[in-house]
């Protein structure tokens, strides 16, 4: 279970992020800027697909992964119109 964890987050150590304030993105109370600038250190990453793929895989309920915010994740894995293709 643990060496499954690691590999699931491996990709971790090597993210732009780990030199940032852990508050720029999981901030108490977000705001444009505080996301941009977030972004931006996103944007420079060497593991943004896999940080992505792993948040919206996860269901990451906070901060921002992947050049991400939460909602845009959500729509990610709940695109418009889901409920109603899945019904028909
Ligand atoms: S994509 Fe962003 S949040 Fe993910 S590891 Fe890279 S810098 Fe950190």
């Amino acid at each position: 279970m643990a060496t499954e964890a690691v590999r699931e987050t491996g990709w971790a150590s090597r993210g732009s992020c780990r030199a940032s304030d852990p508050e720029l993105f999981f901030p108490d109370a977000p705001f444009p800027e505080q996301e941009a600038r977030a972004k931006a250190v996103c944007g420079t990453c060497p593991v943004i697909v896999e940080c992505r793929a792993y948040a919206v895989r996860a269901g990451e309920s906070e901060g921002i992964w992947g050049g991400l915010t939460t909602a845009e994740r959500r729509s990610l894995r709940f695109p418009p119109g889901w409920r109603q293709r899945a019904a028909s």
